[in-house]
């Protein structure tokens, strides 16, 4: 039982049904037609005899339309306002599914993340779930409602505030419902079939996955696959909550992230990444500590730093160079000057047309050789790598940002992973 996000079970008693959580995306609920057609899918679920509870995110690009109203109206940056601002866009969307699903003779209730009991850090856009208390729910459950809640936000229980838990949010809402709701089943409903071997909008013969483990499917999210929240994936591997990622316009399967798989894949998949920048600071002295004075700093700022490289040079100075999320790319690079400055490194360099290309299979644990062949399709192309990281099930190289296409393409080819022409 997931404990800390558990408060009696006592709605279980009311439970003899199957619970199913589905997540709608942005463009699942992208203007009113949509928004019936969801609540179809919702009744449908609910009249087969299962309780469902369902997570909404704002409609359309709704969230980046107020990210860029709040750009346009100030450039500070204005963390509990923007999170006060960007909550809005899944609220209305629960507010039109609840009322959709009540056209169709069922009872709905919508529910703020708040309201549903989200408990999470104070961290403004980047907050985490503490623990979900979900009372509301279970109550809306127990009176044979189904109850739509609002993803991607939730309350700092010490502040009272409303935060957001990041980009692409509603899906760690989804599956951290299902699991404090102890939910038969977690569905992500979205605009792709399923989870591709390669981001279909750039490889046309990319091939759906069948099934997938959520070790393999953390190492794509985090790579850049944006089909799932890291963080959501996260959820489902900590509480065994299986996550069906599938069509929201039609019914057939999509793709099953779970523990294990039949098939351990060398390479199951590819993601690309472009938002990544590389900071160097070059011409560092040489000498012990030099790295922990660098990213210690980077630590305490909150900075998540992906890849390092440590170049050494005849004269006894080294270059370091490290990748940033690109909204972190400011913060650290001020804080590299800074540094720089202490040590009496030569300086600091930005580099923000980098992109990052990562292959990913669990059979890698056991099957040696996929680097080597990765480096040579690269080579074959005239890729340049800039960086490598590695982890047992995955490989990252990063190349020159006008490159990726070419080098994911190349790579999905090389590897073997394009989808037979009659499939
Ligand atoms: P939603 O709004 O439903 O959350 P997202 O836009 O967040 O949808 O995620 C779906 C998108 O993820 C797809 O349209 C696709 O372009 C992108 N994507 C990237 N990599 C993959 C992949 N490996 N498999 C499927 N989709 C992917
Ligand atoms: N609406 C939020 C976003 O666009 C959350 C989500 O869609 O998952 O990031
Ligand atoms: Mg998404």
């Amino acid at each position: 039982m997931p404990e800390e996000f558990g408060r009696g079970y006592l709605y279980l008693h009311f439970r003899s049904m199957a619970l199913v959580v589905q997540k709608f995306g942005g463009t699942s609920v992208a203007d009113a037609d949509r928004i019936r057609n969801v609540a179809r899918r919702i009744v449908g679920t609910a009249q087969a005899g299962n309780g469902v509870v369902a997570v909404v995110s704002a409609m359309g690009r709704g969230t980046d339309e107020l990210v860029a109203l709040a750009r346009e109206v100030s450039d500070r940056s204005h963390p509990r306002e923007l999170d006060m601002l960007l909550t809005a866009g899944e609220r209305v969307t629960m507010a039109l599914v609840a009322m959709a699903i009540q056209d169709l003779g069922v009872e709905a209730t919508s529910l703020t993340g708040s309201q549903a009991g989200i408990l999470t850090t104070g961290r403004h856009g980047q907050a985490e779930i503490l623990e979900i208390k979900a009372d509301r729910v279970r109550e809306g459950l127990a009176e044979g409602k189904v109850v739509i809640v609002a993803g991607f936000q939730g309350v700092d229980p010490s502040s009272k505030d409303v935060t957001t838990l990041g980009r692409g949010g509603s899906d760690a809402t989804a599956v951290a419902l299902a699991a404090a709701l102890s939910a038969d089943r977690c569905e992500i409903y979205t605009d792709v079939d399923g989870v591709y071997t390669a981001d279909p909008r750039l490889v046309d013969v990319a091939a759906r996955i069948q099934e997938l483990s959520y070790e393999e499917m953390l190492e794509l999210a985090s790579a850049g696959a944006g089909v799932l929240m890291p963080r959501s994936v996260e959820f489902g591997r900590r509480f065994s909550i299986p996550i069906h990622v599938r069509s929201s316009f039609h019914d057939g399967v999509g793709t099953w992230v779970k523990e294990e798989t039949m098939e351990q894949a060398i390479v199951r998949g590819i993601a690309h990444d472009v938002s990544a920048a590389k900071v160097t600071v070059y011409r560092v002295p040489d000498t012990p500590g030099v790295a922990a004075t660098v990213f210690e700093p980077l630590a305490v700022a909150g900075v998540n730093v992906d890849m390092i490289v440590q170049n050494v040079s005849h004269d006894g100075t080294t270059d370091i160079s490290f990748t940033v999320p690109e909204e972190s790319l400011d913060s650290a690079t001020a804080i590299a000057k800074e540094v720089a400055h202490k040590i009496g490194a030569g300086g600091v360099t930005v580099d923000t047309e980098i992109a990052k290309v990562t292959v990913v299979g669990i059979g890698m644990k056991t099957e040696s050789g996929v680097a080597a062949r990765m480096f040579r399709i690269l080579a074959d192309h005239g890729i340049n790598i800039e960086m490598i990281s590695t982890s047992p099930i995955r490989i990252s190289c990063v190349v020159r940002g006008d490159k990726v296409g070419e080098a994911v393409k190349a790579l999905h080819t090389g590897l073997g992973l394009d989808r037979e022409a009659d499939s």
